[in-house]
């Protein structure tokens, strides 16, 4: 999406309508602006007292610097494990066009016992959806056992259980399958039908979708089924440790009786296929041996996995992604017999990998068309292209719900949260156009007059065309007459196909001066660059580098489609405790700097010349580039302010009259006497307390005051850290947060090491499309409305979402609650409005609209949910609740919800079954995987090696993510490498995000937004070895390697490739890590495994889905 690349009005759309005197409605109830605070730090324009000019010839050096020589004692470097961040591509994903075939039928692991799971949803693409006819598919109605199972075929890898893809072909391949399965026949798990929208209404059988695991205790049980053992049920057993996990330890540190019976030589084997002889285990599962994980303190039923009891606080954490910090398993602490357990076969639990691909292959071939209300699209894994038909596209609005519940008596007893995840200025893939640009000349875009939503195509035009009612607030309103049009005989104006506003789901109107701050029409926005040139940023070779880069950076500003220079003009700033102003005025030799020591009371030295055109400038803003790492080159300052900068960027934009936005490049606690300044106040024996929020509260109020004017000012901040030790991150990214601005971080940033994703990230930000000075309205038809939302923005009342800048990554999420009843009929409407400049200084007004179904079914609601979304909306909410509330009880809350949720479903939904059975919904199975993911995040389950400065940037990270980021983020894409042939063009399929998935003589990337690794088998042919890294064996390949050598050969090649293709998925560049098993650095990568237990104690997927199933349990009865 491009706003600039505003689609010629073609025809039919978008003629200009003649003036409509008397409709001037002002945009969003009030004067823009009028509800500007008052300024907290008193005037900035009076007399200056504190500023000199330096003579007009030349620069100086710096101003004599205070602080003592810089310390060079650093704190233990953190790598950058964060500092890139999931982009949800528009284009989400890889081609749909999965190469995995899998065989129909049944399991081939003869896995006696699965749970599972599967409601399936009943989903046509494009017709109306089916009230109550439903499409039962008995998905895989496994159980679990524990029973000794069969002995797998040891081929055959983990990429779940073969499902068959006739479904995907509109067949119905589980007839019959309803019921249990005996044992060894389970029926294909993670069926299409889910979304494909197979319509079978006669079929009317239960809708029971799979069964998991009768425990001991309960219902009837299905025949020759018998419970796994959950927690706290009689079994007898002995504890165990986690079933889902192969360690690899080194072989000497096993303990005795374990069963790895690798070569000496290489680490033992992995889950291979090569390996023969896997042993029976004494709980009945294969594969090969496992040791007991290290720091598990508590077999299973110890639940202190789980919300409640958290591990106890991790003290003297060392630093992310040091190898000889992470501790070495500790084997021969646990007892041996904590391997054995009764297990769950991974296989037969659900898999995202398989959902992902069967979406793909069911809805990756058709366009999603929007023309019809309250369809579910596909998933944000599923490369898909949009067609508007009339609802906005998926691309700007993902919603938990497509079908919600008519009172709210029904939403509460589902506890589905009914939220909208909105991107109102998402990028679009080439293939789809951009939104038009309607304009309807000086009488502005046509409303209505109660509730001032916008003319859509759900407006009911009634009287001969005369008047139209209001399809939010049933309102009649006139129908202005150069607007007027007949009607057809269906009642439909016969203009509607050539009216964007009339027949589409997304458009943009041009806003009159109404919609203008203070009645005026805005000047172009304007971009200022404040970099920090203490020690630390001269030291490291920032200030050079980006000095550098920004010549010829500043020829990429974003500019409006057909535009041959950007309209965006540029000013310098620089600073340590003192701010340097430069004036870059055309007509002058050389630049001049004004000095501002006074911070206390900022102030901006100069007007003219401070903001210039680049191209009108480019000799003295080439001179000032070149001159800035000279001038301090020599600098002993080591302190810095933080407020002031802001403060005085924003004074520089409003002197200016212009919006804009700052990005400011910052390497260390504020600490110098100025507002704003900071203590260190890291204390990480906080964790697991009541007091553990204070860590991602900022440090004082000054930061939201000072942003509360940035916002009034259109001022977006972008932040830049390169911190070496804590910087306080809670702190420092309250302005950005609030303007609607990104924070990137460079822990130990060197410019060897880090070049390459710094100006990655910042050339994609400089130029990216923003909206500045941007409000956001959401209105809803009666019965539901906006109540919550999420993101980077502020909010001055309860319904305007105050954007300063707004780019094409940034989402915000709203919640909607019942305020009334709501009517099957005539479903619920939601409409998003945003008001901004674009980055020519254009006003403009984007409306999105969607249209939802409304159910008095439970089983309804079920039907049309969405994971991934509601996932994201559960994800912000725990990470917004943080703030004010203990970890443990945000834990807690995100796991009883998710119970309710689908203990709702088993209870009003699901067929009559043991109560023994976990049953999900088919849209939702999923659910509990990926709940597990957000409970074990570095936010709410940090391991011992998060900073407290990670924590709080990946807080704010999430808080803007889009669908797809999340999906990512929070199970990451696991890809093998030497798995399919050399030739094949095609991404390899991904496998389950767990270590028995991995192959030690395969090499696997895993990605998840923020993070690129390289796990390389210790087994790995030496060909392939040689091919990727240009040595001869395995132990000569560099652990820690960041970049793979250009090998001219295939495979080679190949990796490149994919490495570059995943980069340009993600709006922020992820840096490699290369790893090798059985290396101290695979620790860090196992931390991505999240399927597996964590080191920082978070359950794994089994582990957790018998929780979930217990907590359910306990609801029903
Ligand atoms: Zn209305």
């Amino acid at each position: 999406m491009n706003v600039n690349q505003s689609a010629p009005p073609v025809p039919p759309f978008g003629q200009p309508q003649p003036i409509y005197p008397g409709y001037h409605q002002s945009g969003y109830g009030g004067q823009p602006g009028s509800t500007a605070p008052p300024t907290p730090y008193g005037a900035y324009n009076g007399p200056v007292p504190g500023y000199q000019q330096t003579p007009p010839q030349g620069m100086s050096r710096a101003p004599p610097s205070s602080g003592a020589p810089a310390s060079t004692t650093q704190a233990p470097c953190a790598q950058p494990t964060y500092g890139q961040f999931g982009q949800g591509d528009v284009q989400n994903g890889p081609s749909s066009t999965v190469q995995m075939q899998r065989l129909p039928g049944s399991q081939p692991f003869g896995s006696p016992l699965a749970p599972v799971v599967s409601q399936p949803a009943v989903l046509q693409p494009y017709g109306p959806p089916p009230t109550s006819a439903q499409v039962t598919t008995q998905l895989a109605g496994m159980q679990i056992s524990g029973a000794v199972a069969p002995a797998p075929p040891t081929s055959g890898l983990g990429y779940g259980p073969p499902t068959s893809l006739a479904s995907a072909s509109g067949s119905f391949p589980n007839s019959g399958l309803y019921g249990s399965y005996p044992q060894g026949q389970a029926p294909p798990i993670g069926q299409a039908q889910g979304y494909l929208g197979v319509q079978t209404p006669q079929r009317s059988a239960p809708s029971q979708a799979s069964s998991f695991t009768p425990p001991a205790s309960g219902g009837p049980r299905m025949p020759s089924v018998t419970g796994p053992l959950l927690p706290g049920q009689g079994f007898g057993g002995p504890p165990v440790s986690q079933p889902n996990h192969v360690s690899s330890p080194s072989p000497q540190a096993l303990p005795p009786g374990t069963q790895m019976t690798g070569p000496p030589g290489p680490p033992p084997p992995m889950h291979s296929p090569q390996q023969p002889g896997y042993q029976l285990q004494q709980n009945g599962s294969f594969g090969p041996a496992r040791g007991p994980q290290p720091n598990y303190g508590s077999p299973y039923p110890g639940a202190a996995t789980f919300g409640s009891q958290p591990g106890p606080p991790q003290p003297l954490p060392p630093k992310r992604l040091d190898p000889d910090a992470i501790p070495s398993p500790q084997l021969n602490e646990l007892p041996p017999q904590q391997k054995t357990r009764h297990r769950i076969d991974p296989d037969a639990i659900p898999s995202p990998i398989q959902v992902i691909e069967d979406d793909r292959n069911n809805r990756g071939t058709e366009p999603f068309v929007t023309g019809v209300r309250g369809q579910v699209p596909p998933l944000v894994t599923t490369n898909f292209l949009v067609k508007d038909q009339g609802n906005a596209s998926p691309r700007y609005i993902r919603c938990t719900s497509y079908n919600i519940p008519c009172t709210s008596d029904m939403a509460k007893q589902a506890q589905v949260p009914l939220a909208a995840v909105i991107k109102p200025l998402a990028r679009l893939p080439p293939e789809e156009a951009s939104p038009y640009v309607v304009d309807h000349g000086e009488s502005g875009p046509l409303r209505c007059n109660r509730c001032k939503a916008y003319m859509c195509p759900f407006m009911q035009f009634i009287e001969g065309g005369r008047r139209f009612q209001c399809c939010f607030c049933s309102c009649i309103n006139d129908v202005p007459p150069q607007y007027f049009q007949h009607l057809d005989h269906t009642g439909k104006r016969v203009d509607a196909y050539d009216r964007p506003e009339l027949s589409l789901g997304s458009y943009e109107f041009l806003a009159t001066v109404d919609y203008c701050k203070n009645n005026k029409f805005p000047s172009p926005p304007a971009f200022i660059f404040m970099i920090d040139v203490s020690y630390n940023a001269i030291r490291t070779g920032l200030v050079r580098l980006l000095c550098e880069e920004l010549k010829s950076l500043l020829d990429f500003l974003p500019r409006e489609g057909g535009a041959e220079e950007s309209a965006i003009r540029v000013g310098f700033v620089t600073y340590n405790k003192v701010l340097h102003f430069y004036n870059v005025k055309s007509s002058l030799a050389q630049p001049q700097m004004m000095v501002v020591s006074d911070v206390a009371d900022m102030f901006v030295p100069l007007l003219d010349g401070f903001l210039v055109n680049v191209n009108e400038s480019r000799a003295v803003i080439t001179s000032l580039l070149d001159q800035i790492p000279e001038m301090f080159a020599d600098t002993r300052e080591t302190e810095t302010v933080f407020a002031p900068v802001i403060q005085a960027g924003m004074e520089a934009l409003k002197a200016a009259e212009c919006a804009g936005k700052l990005f400011l490049f910052h390497t260390s606690l504020p600490m110098a006497e100025a507002p704003g300044k900071l203590k260190n106040r890291d204390d990480r024996k906080l964790i697991n307390t009541d007091k553990e929020k204070t860590l991602f509260q900022p440090q004082t109020g000054a930061y939201q005051t000072l942003a509360k004017e940035c916002v009034a000012q259109g001022c977006c901040v972008d932040l830049f850290l390169f911190p070496n030790q804590y910087v306080d991150v809670a702190t420092l990214s309250v302005v950005p947060q609030l303007t609607g601005g990104s924070v990137y971080k460079y822990a130990c940033f060197q410019v060897e090491n880090d070049q390459e994703r710094f100006l990655s990230d910042l050339r994609r930000d400089v130029q990216k499309v923003v909206g500045f000075d941007a409000v956001m309205r959401v209105r809803t038809s009666t019965g539901i409305r906006a109540v919550d939302f999420f993101g980077a923005f502020y909010m001055s009342n309860t319904t305007d979402v105050e954007l300063a800048g707004l780019d094409g990554d940034k989402t915000v999420t709203v919640e909607f609650k019942h305020d009334d009843r709501l009517n099957e009929e005539s479903g619920a409407l939601l409409q998003c409005a945003l008001l901004y400049t674009s980055c020519a200084g254009q006003r403009r007004l984007r409306i999105h609209n969607l249209a939802l179904n409304c159910c008095t079914q439970l089983a309804d609601l079920y039907r049309n949910c969405e994971t991934d979304t509601l996932i994201n909306y559960m994800a912000k909410f725990a990470y917004r609740g943080v703030l004010s509330n203990p970890v443990k009880a945000v834990r807690d809350t995100l796991i009883t919800q998710c119970a309710q949720i689908l203990a709702c479903y088993r209870k009003n939904c699901a067929s009559p079954s043991s109560a023994g059975q976990l049953i999900l919904p088919e849209c939702m199975k999923l659910l509990p995987v990926y709940l597990n993911c957000v409970l074990k995040s570095d936010v709410l389950q940090p391991g011992a090696e998060v900073t407290t400065d990670d924590r709080a940037y990946v807080r704010q990270l999430v808080t803007s993510m889009d669908v797809a980021e999340t999906n990512v983020f929070f199970y990451p894409r696991l890809l093998p490498l030497t798995k399919s042939p050399i030739e094949s063009t095609t991404e390899p399929p991904a496998v389950r995000a767990s270590e028995e998935r991995l192959s030690n003589g395969d090499v696997y990337l895993l990605e998840n937004g923020l993070n690129l690794f390289l796990w390389v088998g210790a087994s790995v042919q030496q060909g392939v070895v040689q091919s990727l890294f240009s040595v001869s064996s395995f132990s000569q390949i560099t652990s820690g390697l960041s970049v793979l050598p250009v090998l001219d050969n295939p495979l080679s090649k190949k990796v490149r490739d994919l490495i570059d293709s995943l980069r340009a998925q993600r709006s922020r560049y992820m840096k490699l890590i290369v790893v090798k098993q059985e290396d101290k650095l695979e620790m860090l990568f196992k931390h991505f495994l999240v399927e597996d237990k964590s080191l920082s104690g978070g359950a794994s997927y089994v582990d957790f889905l018998c929780h979930m199933h217990k907590e359910i349990r306990q609801l029903l009865s």
